[in-house]
């Protein structure tokens, strides 16, 4: 008798992000270990979606791969930013051809109300591995719904997946190395302590190839996954062995550690194996608060482990939450004057609290007063001691104090053509290749294009994606229903609609609700506070004109110059356009002179209004040239799609 083989797709979606071709950091690194353990099952395929599929597709392309495939089992690892849209994509495969479909991920936890689906068979809590082996072999599992079980002796005796090719690390640049699972503290607002019952370390074998690999394939930065890397037992002898490896320190290496546990030997260590970078969480200066958080922490010793690894050129990244249990406006002041005396912001994070599920503080939510979105990131609202009012006041008193803006607009490019390509009647749409097919990421509304060509270029379309509406589109109906056509198959894709010289300016409010987003998008939460009042955050709106009257100026709307001068734009042009959020260069230049007046400007970008150019090609110049690190080249593939 011939048996069937299963295949299995295991879907790990992004951040969602307003900026094309953006890094994401969406690296599939659960999907990765659960494939390597199922090789040993056999008649069972497991493929991963690719992360430059998984990351920069719209809903409706994700969709139509997946049902085009049609594999046995979809698996998505699921996080708070891709919930909604995870449960999105399972109602809609099951409505395709019924597939099995499982949860796992940080997001599902037994006190988690959002999870509860029909379409969702299986929940997977905490690690994946072993539930995951029985799900493929034993088909009376699936009717329990949900499962957990430790994998420490399966994740310990692992190697990593990049061994085995399992992961592409070249979209990043970046390679994940989990060394350890488990933690030993017990910290209110997290998760991770109880997804996996007590530690387990990597076997070191294991980790000394991995650095190896990552030199080997020319990787950038190796990140260690590991909460608390100071409680790893000989950690001191694996950083001499890691810096005989890397003694070049050609290997950036990054990772999160408990400051107070850092002495002189140890940041010498670090320094020496090649650590560029540690996260380490502060969260909050004020002992109450560092109490009911149940994280104990020795401030003093905190500074001086902090300047230790400072001192030895390793940027310590410090995290302080707003709106802790136990703390007030005064008392996170308090915590922001202790991180600017000991000059420790070099990388400030400042975050409001999650109070996410499977917590303390969500088991305790009641009993603490918190008050949190319903919908991810469970951001807190407000606290018997921290008002609304108090939590915008606290992230204002940060960003004065530091220099630094939490929350940014979204990076300008308003590129809209090919080189050589002036505004003509029917300008084409710009494509991005992305693997062997071309998705479409910024479409032009120069007249009223016929309804079934909007309705296929909605199926094709990146993540996110823009909307050029040219001067000679006049009638906001049309706008609409075009709005109406491309969002509605793609509600979690956010957009841009950007303004080329319109008539009058542009009625936003009017024109939002055809746009059929699911509310609240994850964006439209996790960046409230980018303007005082709720509301969309989702669809950004551009309007470009040569008009330098700022009159663009609602939230979410941005005004820029359009430069059509046969001359660049100088340092009287850029004083005199500061006002407004940024300048669109698209005069008749040449390729040569556009290059040499970015290099000229490139490590000025910061000191000068925000830049875009109007050919695709010269505006990935630019942004590979001001924010190399930000940006994935392979993925800005622009092609031209002719109508
Ligand atoms: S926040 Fe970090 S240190 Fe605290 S419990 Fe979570 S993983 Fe451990």
């Amino acid at each position: 008798m011939a048996y069937r083989m299963i295949h299995v797709l295991i879907i790990q979606l992004p951040v969602p992000h307003l900026d094309y071709g953006v890094q994401t950091g969406n690296i599939p690194l659960g999907a990765a270990y659960l494939k390597q353990a199922a090789a040993q099952v056999s008649r069972v395929e497991v493929d991963i979606l690719p992360q430059s599929i998984a990351s920069y597709l719209g809903d409706a392309a994700l969709m139509d791969i997946i049902s085009e495939h049609r594999p046995d089992i979809v698996g998505f690892t699921v996080y708070c930013w891709n919930l909604k849209r995870s449960l999105f994509l399972s109602k809609k495969l099951k409505e395709s051809y019924m597939p099995q479909i499982v949860f796992g991920g940080p997001e599902i936890t037994p006190d988690n109300p959002l999870i509860d689906s029909q379409y969702v068979d299986f929940l997977v809590y905490g690690e994946g591995e072993a539930v995951f082996l029985k799900l493929l072999q034993d088909q009376t599992l699936w009717e329990k719904g949900s499962a957990a079980e430790p994998a420490g002796a399966i994740f310990r005796d692992s190697p990593s997946p990049y061994l085995h090719n399992v992961l592409e690390p070249e979209i990043d640049n970046v390679m994940l190395l989990e060394t350890q699972r488990g933690c030993p503290y017990r910290c209110g607002y997290c998760y991770y302590n109880k997804s996996h019952a007590g530690l387990t370390f990597a076997d070191e074998s294991h980790l000394i190839q991995a650095v190896k690999w990552a030199l080997d394939h020319d990787v950038k930065e190796l990140y260690l996954l590991d909460p608390s890397l100071n409680v790893r037992p000989g950690l001191k002898d694996l950083l001499k062995e890691i810096s005989l490896i890397n003694k070049s320190r050609r290997l950036e290496i990054i990772s999160e550690i408990r400051a107070e546990a850092i002495d002189a030997q140890m940041a010498d260590l670090f320094a020496a194996a090649g650590f560029s970078w540690f996260e380490i969480g502060l969260q909050s200066t004020n002992p109450q608060a560092l109490e009911i958080m149940n994280r104990p922490t020795d401030t003093r010793r905190f500074a001086q482990g902090a300047q230790l690894i400072k001192e030895r050129g390793i940027v310590p990244a410090v995290d302080l939450i707003i709106g802790l249990p136990g703390d007030d406006l005064q008392g996170f002041s308090h915590s922001v004057e202790f991180v600017a005396r000991h000059n420790l912001y070099d990388d400030i994070q400042v975050f409001p609290l999650s109070v996410l599920p499977g917590t303390d503080f969500r088991l305790n939510s009641n009993k603490l007063g918190l008050q949190f979105d319903e919908s991810p990131p469970y951001t807190l609202i407000e606290s018997p001691v921290f008002s609304k009012e108090d939590m915008l006041l606290a992230l204002d008193y940060a960003e004065v104090r530091f220099d630094v803006v939490m929350y940014p607009m979204p990076d300008l490019d308003v590129s809209w053509r090919h080189s050589g390509d002036p505004l003509k009647t029917s300008p084409p749409d710009i494509a991005v290749q992305i693997g062997k097919d071309r998705y479409i990421a910024k479409i032009q509304l120069d007249c009223e294009r016929p309804i079934p060509e909007l309705e296929s270029l909605a199926r094709r379309l990146a993540q996110p994606y823009q909307i050029f509406v040219h001067p000679r589109l006049r009638d906001p109906d049309f706008i609409k229903k075009a709005l109406r056509i491309l969002s509605a198959p793609n509600p979690f894709t956010p957009l841009e609609i950007i303004f080329l010289e319109p008539q009058g300016t542009p009625d936003t409010a009017a024109l939002m609700p055809a746009v059929e987003l699911r509310r609240p998008h994850f964006l439209d939460q996790d960046l409230r506070y980018l303007f005082p009042a709720e509301g969309n955050r989702a669809v950004l709106c551009s309007l470009v004109t040569q008009d330098a009257t700022h009159r663009f100026t609602g939230n979410m709307e941005r005004q820029i110059f359009w430069w059509k001068k046969n001359r660049f734009p100088e340092s009287p042009d850029f004083a005199e356009l500061y006002a407004l959020d940024g300048i669109l260069i698209d005069g008749a230049h040449s390729d040569v002179e556009i290059k040499i007046w970015q290099d000229r400007y490139a490590n000025r970008a910061g000191d000068i209004p925000f830049i875009s150019f109007a050919d695709v090609f010269m505006q990935k110049r630019w942004l590979l040239l001001t924010a190399p690190d930000d940006y994935v080249a392979g993925v800005l593939n622009w092609v031209g799609c002719r109508r």
